[in-house]
């Protein structure tokens, strides 16, 4: 019936072997961690935008060579660009193999929301592997980018952006810690939301949006 591997097609970090999902080509934590990507890259890819102007230029240049410093930052215009890029590519080509409509808004954070409902076809894919890295790879430059200015916490955009919880007008927050990633509410905090529930709450905000 099936000739799909047992393993996890993705080489981990730690070289641990973990078994796939049954009828996917990656293990759980790979899964987990296209969840978790695909929710990280539109707050990453918006803060991006403010690590674009370098706030500690280095000075005039005087080694000649006609060296020019320029008024942005290269490297984090790339990495937004290849966010927006893939972002983008990723779904239409889902889009096409699925026959779905793809997103009308091409935004990162349109393009994400969309591909979110479309992460255990993805991992049912035999390039599943491919993808999970690409995307890991998108979110390390980003965050590695905005390194320098040392913030892991942002606020997340306007229609996104409001706490869940019942009665509660409070701004939700991203802070970026590895496993500890979590989004808290400015008001309450026991309004706390990790990770692996971020998917859970970005059907709920839909829901209350629509
Ligand atoms: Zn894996
Ligand atoms: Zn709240």
């Amino acid at each position: 019936m099936t000739h799909r591997r047992p393993l996890c097609a993705r080489q981990h970090g730690d070289q641990i072997d973990r078994p796939a999902l049954d009828g996917h080509y990656v293990c759980e934590s790979c899964r987990d961690h296209v969840e978790r990507c695909l929710a990280e890259l539109p707050p990453l890819h918006r803060e991006l935008e403010s690590a674009l102007i370098p706030t500690t230029p280095e000075g005039p240049r005087t080694s000649g060579g006609g060296e020019i410093s320029l008024p942005i930052a290269l490297h984090v215009a790339a990495v937004r660009y290849d966010i927006e890029d893939y972002a983008r590519q990723l779904a239409a080509w889902i889009a096409d193999q699925r026959g779905h409509t793809p997103p009308d808004d091409i935004t990162v954070a349109a393009c994400c929301a969309w591909l979110a409902r479309h992460v255990a076809w993805i991992t049912a894919r035999d390039n599943a592997a491919e993808v999970v890295d690409a995307l890991d790879a998108l979110r390390a430059r980003g965050l590695h980018a905005l390194k320098p200015s040392g913030r892991r916490r942002f606020d997340l955009p306007d229609d996104r952006g409001a706490c869940p919880a019942g009665d509660c007008d409070g701004r939700l927050t991203v802070t970026l810690n590895g496993p500890r990633s979590a989004l808290a509410c400015d008001l309450d905090e026991t309004h706390r939301y990790p990770v692996d529930q971020w998917l859970d709450l970005g059907r709920d905000v839909h829901r209350q949006a629509a």
